[in-house]
Parts: C-alpha cells; sequence; structure tokens
C-alpha cells in the first residue's frame, strides 16, 4: 500500500491537521483545509471512493462539507462511503446549516455527491470494501468518549491508526496487528488525552516496529527529530512510503 501524509500536525502547528491518503484514493480524516491540501499535495479530491472519520473532533472531520460540496458541484460520478463514528451524518447536516444558512437542500447535496455515510459500532468492528478490511478500535481520548483508532488492510499489509488517543490497550492492539503505524504524538510527554515521544519510547521497546509519528506540535516534532529513536519516523507533510 501507498500512504501519504497530508497531514501531520496537531491545531496549534503551522503543518495540515492529521490527515492520510492511502493508494490515491482512500483517506483517513478529513480535517479542516484538508480538501484543498489533498488537491495541493497533486491528487484528484474526487478519486477518493472511502472517507475513514476516527472521531468528531473538528481537526478530523470539518471539512466533509466542503468535500460532499465539491463532489456534487464538480460532477463526480464515483461512489463516495464515509466510514465515520455514530452521530457523523447529524453533524456534517449541522455543520452545513450553520455554515451556509441558505443552503437548505443538503439532502440534494449530498445525493449529488454520490456520498454515503455508514456509521461504525461503538465497540470494535469490521467493514469490507473491495480489497480493502477496516477494523476499528475505541481508544483513550481524555473526557471525549467516541474516539476510535484503525487499521487498513489489503490482504498483503496492514497500516495502523491511533486517531487521537492517550496509551491504552487497543493502541497495542492496533500496533501489534500492523505493518507500521501511525501514531498520536502531540506532546513530547504523553497524557490523558494524546500520546508523547516518551509514549513512542514504551511502545517501540516493546514491538521493535516503524512507527510514524503524527498529529504533532512544533515542540514534540523537533524533539522527536533530534532523539533518534529506532523505528520512530517523523513525517513531514507531502511524504509518501510504501508498505
Ligand atoms: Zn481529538
Ligand atoms: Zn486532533
Amino acid at each position: 500500500m501507498k500512504l501519504k501524509f497530508i497531514g501531520t500536525g496537531n491545531i496549534t502547528a503551522i503543518e495540515n491537521s492529521a490527515s492520510y491518503l492511502i493508494d490515491d484514493h482512500v483517506l483517513v480524516d478529513c480535517g479542516n483545509g484538508i480538501v484543498k491540501a489533498v488537491g495541493q499535495a497533486g491528487h484528484e479530491v474526487n478519486d477518493i471512493d472511502l472517507l475513514v472519520i476516527t472521531h468528531l473532533h473538528g481537526d478530523h472531520f470539518l471539512d466533509i462539507p466542503f468535500l460532499i460540496m465539491k463532489r456534487c458541484f464538480t460532477g463526480a460520478d464515483n461512489e463516495l462511503k464515509i466510514l465515520c463514528p455514530k452521530g457523523t451524518r447529524k453533524a456534517v447536516d449541522d455543520l452545513m446549516v450553520l455554515a451556509y444558512p441558505d443552503v437548505f437542500d443538503f439532502p440534494a447535496i449530498l445525493l449529488g455527491a454520490h456520498a454515503e455515510f455508514v456509521e461504525y459500532e461503538t465497540e470494535s468492528s469490521s467493514h469490507e470494501y473491495g480489497k480493502y478490511t477496516i477494523n476499528t478500535y475505541p481508544v483513550a481520548h481524555g473526557a471525549f468518549e467516541d474516539a476510535y483508532g484503525l487499521t487498513i488492510s489489503d490482504g498483503k499489509s496492514t497500516i495502523g491508526f491511533s486517531g487521537d488517543s492517550a496509551y491504552c490497550e487497543n493502541i497495542d492492539t492496533i500496533v501489534e496487528n500492523s505493518d507500521v503505524s501511525v501514531l498520536d504524538m502531540s506532546f513530547v510527554k504523553g497524557g490523558y488525552e494524546h500520546m508523547g515521544l516518551d509514549t513512542m519510547d514504551i511502545i517501540i521497546n516493546k514491538f521493535r516496529k516503524p512507527i510514524y509519528a503524527t498529529h504533532m506540535s512544533k515542540a514534540s516534532r523537533e524533539k522527536g527529530c533530534q532523539i533518534n529513536l529506532a523505528f520512530l519516523h517523523v513525517p513531514e507533510d507531502g511524504d509518501e512510503i510504501e508498505i
């Protein structure tokens, strides 16, 4: 699988919001600014036919209305599945009303975009789309209850994503089941809502597998680059790897 880092920053960083494009057509998270960022990274946004959302924080889902509008207004004719936590369809509906109070025909726009929301369970769940298997796992994101990590497999290799999470049992499950993992390294020191560089050290010592840090602040990125930890990679926006 081909993994492109569209965004590797947290909300305080100058980098794009955390988002990843797999094989040019599967997108993980669609936070603020990501629709334009995908285009600026040289990809055709309308080629995305599967969008997976980890949780309903703005830096992970705020651009879904723009993705839907772009598809509708530019005549995308392929189907788009949006695999997302419960409540996403309503949250996107509410966002549309807030952002464009004059637009009353959101259902028609959604229809024109050929987009369908598939809301997954709060427990771990498994989904098949073409050659891909997506497994979702609840993770620990502070007081925010509905946050998920996931693995995506094409039958040959598997990529894990922590989403936004503190260190918890399902982070171990994700890393264990993946060849390469993309993990939240918001801080130098991990805490209640996010992991940190110290957490990466613990995970690497336990699994000895490649970890790509993401959702980084300026400080955690700088420290991550300085420390030169085996197995830890600190990608920049636009980097692409083959797994
Ligand atoms: Zn979050
Ligand atoms: Zn976030």
